[in-house]
């Protein structure tokens, strides 16, 4: 029997743990964590050691599905599925045009090294500007809006690795394995808190739960939901009221800082600690603790980023690294320049905002203030439309309205806000295509479900975590086990509709051969050109490692090129007044409890509950709230609760939780079923829980520039069901 053992990585979510895989005549049969790593020190969690299930559970597609006249869902074939919806796109493209072809980009398809460049690719041949991702329901303040209105630094900010101090608002990495830079790395996090806190590393966290990572820090904030920014608006207050700022840093580097000060002025301590529920002198000794540093970053996570005022948040997050200089300066060494991506020297200079891109970029149709936002990466901006509205394009008719959707890697139909609305929207299409390893919740109203490789099964590179990490690290696997049955990976879905409506796709490195489907490390060398390290060399080497690239000491700031942050663009007054107003708002006596998002070890979005392991850790999402809130409310532990909000309701099992605030429902998002009454999925609350979505109307609260919805700080009621 041929064995042999590989060194791989996990791609079941972003933080693309090392792994050692034992394989047998093209079975798997055992996946352990590389000890050998000396970044990640053997690091998986409970959700990477589920991936030789995953293979043959089941739930998987082994081939592909066709709707059916009486809708079930009939095998075919990948080559035929192709060819029928390359017809079918073609006679949609021709009959509404390019804007009526959409795509949306899931979690999932973030995992597949080369799905986003191609599926691009894909959209710039037929010029329809309707790409949309996960990105835009939860982070489009904090990537996208808040750069663009405020600019950037060229240097990067303080990581993690040489902080003194880190300000983390409502981001669980020890759960989520997810963090910006400057938090607690995504990578081993436990092992990089421990780490930190020997180097001495203060933590401040604002968290209205007593998190696993706010259960380390050295200051707690508890806050009340929904006045996160306020309380950052105080921090700044008192750090500017006290001079604590780098004042050397602010005169060279940014603008408006005397318009910000007035703006904050208001938001003291005193005056924001009563709606925030903490005490007026944490929040002094949280701007005081951050503004000693002298290094170290603040950031966010999901929950505060789902809230209210989410452009307000990252704009005066990003105010507050600036204003105390968090950033790297002329003569440091970056301390991770990027492997995979473009050489060239660095400055340490500001570029200011792109007002452009937030003027200039494809309106949504269904509101003027909304439109595409444009994401900074290695490569350059690239621009996405918001998901936060897409159901409104799906369902609103008239020129450019979306009759065909490709859904890699995602589940619209638990993720997106406002479920009702998005159920209609999906149910309304011409063609609704889905790559999906099971029959999703979305998948089942597809007309076509493609059958798509698992991440163990195809080759791939660390590019999306390439500048995540705080040395120059990165990792080429090669397929670990060759796909059984007829699947086909999330990029080979574009190129073969492309080939088939006779597109001639290209990317950065130059155009993709259309006749012979090229190779995944063609398209990654496309992909990568000019990186750092040719990705040959990583593709030579075995297992993730650091490499050896050429220092990057930052450059002096270039007079001619040099910019200024913008600490007051336009429109923040408004975002400021509006965040005011909040701290005065009675509470809504209808709707007294606020219902917050959370992580669950046990998944990652809508993917994970149906493996043995995780399924044993919970089949639905529970309300987590405080035991005396429960007891007021006479509900029992694991009883069966309605939670309403003046757009919906959903059942849900109260779970006594003491590390919540009171007042405070925490629940995960992504879980349920469609909400169909004749699919009847409440009844199936205990198997799989329900959907958050449902309480959400997507456009009360919409945002300015990306439609964003409030998914976050939901005001709610809860009552006994029974
Ligand atoms: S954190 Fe878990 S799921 Fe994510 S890559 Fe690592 S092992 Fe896989």
């Amino acid at each position: 029997m041929a064995s042999k053992t590989v060194k791989t990585y996990c791609r079941f979510c972003h933080a693309y743990c090392p792994m050692e895989a034992t394989v047998e005549d093209n079975r798997l049969v055992a996946l352990v964590p590389d000890s050998d790593n000396a970044i990640y020190g053997g690091y998986t969690c409970v959700k990477g050691r589920q991936l030789i299930e995953q293979i043959d559970h089941p739930t998987r597609l082994q081939q592909s599905q066709k709707k059916q006249a009486d809708g079930t869902f009939a095998a075919i074939g990948s080559e035929q599925a192709l060819d029928e919806i390359a017809v079918q796109l073609a006679t949609i493209l021709e009959r509404y045009g390019p804007r009526s072809i959409a795509s949306y980009n899931g979690t999932y398809s973030y995992q597949n090294s080369a799905a986003h460049d191609v599926a691009r690719a894909f959209h710039a041949a037929i010029g329809s500007p309707s790409y949309y991702t996960s990105v835009t329901i939860d982070q489009p303040a904090k990537v996208a809006i808040g750069p663009t209105r405020m600019g950037w630094w060229n240097g990067g900010s303080h990581m993690w690795n040489d902080a003194d101090v880190a300000l983390i608002i409502g981001n669980n990495t020890l759960v989520s394995h997810y963090s910006i830079p400057g938090g607690i790395p995504s990578f081993s996090p436990h092992n990089a808190l421990r780490e930190g806190r020997r180097r001495g590393v203060k933590l401040i966290c604002i968290d209205p739960r007593v998190t696993e990572v706010a259960s380390r820090c050295d200051l707690h904030l508890q806050v009340r939901p929904g006045h996160d920014a306020a309380v950052v608006a105080a921090i700044i207050s008192v750090i500017l009221s006290e001079q604590l700022h780098d004042k050397a840093f602010c005169d060279e580097h940014v603008a408006g800082l005397e318009q910000l000060a007035q703006q904050v002025a208001r938001f003291t301590p005193e005056a924001v600690a009563a709606a925030a529920g903490v005490p007026a002198n944490q929040i002094v000794a949280a701007a005081r603790l951050f503004a000693a540093g002298p290094r170290g970053s603040a950031v966010t996570g999901t929950g505060p980023e789902m809230g209210p005022h989410p452009n307000l948040l990252q704009h005066l997050v990003q105010s507050l690294n600036a204003i105390c200089g968090r950033h790297y300066r002329a003569g440091e060494r970056l301390p991770n320049p990027g492997v995979l991506t473009p050489a060239g020297p660095r400055s340490a200079q500001a570029t200011g905002p792109q007002p452009q891109w937030l003027r200039d970029g494809v309106r949504s149709r269904v509101a003027d203030d909304i439109g595409e936002t444009v994401v900074l990466s290695p490569y350059g901006p690239l621009a996405e439309m918001p998901t936060a509205v897409i159901s409104d394009e799906m369902l609103l008719a008239g020129e450019g309205q979306i009759k065909a959707l490709i859904c890699v890697g995602g589940n619209p139909l638990l993720a997106w806000p406002d479920q009702e609305k998005t159920h209609r929207a999906l149910a309304g299409l011409e063609l609704l295509v889905c790559i999906d390893l099971k029959l999703s919740a979305t998948a089942q109203m597809a007309d076509y479900v493609l059958a798509p490789k698992l991440c163990l099964e195809r080759e791939d590179v660390t590019l999306l975590t390439d500048i995540w990490h705080d040395k120059p690290y990165s990792q080429y696997t090669r397929t670990v086990v060759e796909a059984e049955g007829d699947k086909i990976e999330e990029w080979e879905f574009f190129w073969a509709v492309g080939k088939r409506m006779g597109l001639a796709l290209s990317m950065r490195g130059g155009p993709i051969d259309m006749r012979e489907k090229p190779t995944k490390f063609d398209l990654l060398a496309n992909i990568t050109k000019g990186s750092r390290v040719p990705l040959a060399d990583i593709y030579h080497t075995e297992g993730g490692r650091v490499f050896d690239v050429p220092d990057v000491i930052l450059g002096p700031p270039d007079p001619a090129t040099q910019e200024r942050m913008q600490l007051h663009p336009p429109g923040v007054d408004e975002e400021f007044a509006a965040a005011h107003a909040d701290l005065h708002r009675a509470p809504d006596r209808d709707y007294p409890l606020l219902l917050v998002s959370r992580r669950m070890k046990n998944t990652y979005n809508s993917t994970g509950p149906e493996l043995s392991l995780l399924k044993s850790k919970g089949t639905t999402n529970p309300a987590f709230m405080h035991s005396r809130e429960l007891a007021a409310l006479d509900i029992a532990d694991g009883e069966i609760v309605e939670v309403r909000s003046r757009h919906g309701a959903i059942p849900a099992i109260a779970t006594a939780a003491d590390d919540i605030r009171p007042g405070v429902i925490s629940m995960s998002h992504c879980w349920g079923g469609s909400p169909d009454p004749t699919a009847r999925t409440d009844e199936q609350i205990r198997e799989i829980g329900s959907n958050t979505n449902r309480l959400i109307d997507n456009r009360e609260h919409a945002e300015k520039y990306s439609g964003m919805a409030r998914q976050s700080s939901i005001a709610v009621a809860i009552r006994k069901l029974s």
